[in-house]
């Protein structure tokens, strides 16, 4: 069985909006967004392998500023 792994990437208009940051942060049932001391979004790379794909966050940003990219190995 091949494991799966995703990468995640908001664009930059994402990264700098600390109101979109902090709702990625709420809305992430394992936590792969966090906040900088500045408000600016921080992608917890250590917990990437728990995304669930539930979308949450795609649905949260304004259409394609972010991405759940599944990668594959194996
Ligand atoms: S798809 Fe769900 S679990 Fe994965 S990063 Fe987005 S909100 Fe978090």
């Amino acid at each position: 069985m091949p494991s799966m792994f995703i990468r995640v990437d908001a664009d930059s208009s994402v990264h700098s909006n600390a109101e979109l940051a902090k709702k990625l942060t709420e809305i992430c049932p394992v936590d792969i967004f966090a906040q900088n001391p500045d408000g600016t979004l921080r992608i917890v790379e250590d917990n990437l392998d728990e995304c669930v794909l539930c979308d949450l966050c795609v649905e949260a940003c304004p259409p394609g500023a972010i991405k759940v990219v599944k990668l594959y190995e194996g």
